[in-house]
């Protein structure tokens, strides 16, 4: 299982990144660190079982429904 985030649609409110801080790594600026790879969507590397869980809820949790799980 992987995840991907639509960086147009995500406005770094942050709260992933309070469910699952060592997969929604924030920058100095408070943006998701994601934006310094990808424009438009990133799609994350596959998740092991406990990041999935946490990925998941981040997921179920986003504000903005900008996460979104991909099998
Ligand atoms: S919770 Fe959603 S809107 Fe907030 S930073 Fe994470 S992906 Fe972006």
């Amino acid at each position: 299982m992987r995840f991907a985030v639509d960086l147009d649609v995500c406005q770094n409110i942050g709260q992933c990144s309070f469910t699952a801080p060592d997969i929604f790594e924030l920058d100095d600026d408070g943006k998701l660190a994601f934006r310094r790879q990808a424009a438009g969507v990133y799609d994350s590397p596959e998740l092991s079982a406990d990041d999935e869980e946490l990925a998941e809820a981040a997921a179920s949790l986003c504000p903005m429904q900008a996460i979104r799980m991909a099998g």
